[in-house]
């Protein structure tokens, strides 16, 4: 995992790996961009692959809760 950084100075402020930039937003403080560090590292994470519990496909799971290939979640809902 690479390691992120904040960048910025007076209002304006983005989350950093190495020199490029990662938040989708500015932040207005470095407090704010701390308190979105978590959701970030979150969203960097390579997806895990999982089989799917339902069907067997091999598919990138979202997180601990995705056990189901999109096709067979949808089915489910529907
Ligand atoms: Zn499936």
């Amino acid at each position: 995992m690479a390691q992120l950084s904040i960048a910025g100075s007076g209002r304006s402020f983005q989350v950093m790996i190495g020199r490029r930039a990662v938040s989708q937003r500015r932040f207005t403080s470095t407090g704010n961009a701390i308190a979105a560090l978590p959701g970030i590292e979150r969203s960097l994470r390579p997806a895990t692959v999982r089989s799917c519990l339902c069907c067997g496909t091999a598919f990138a799971s979202a997180g601990p809760g995705n056990r189901l290939c999109d096709p067979c979640r949808q089915g489910r809902d529907a």
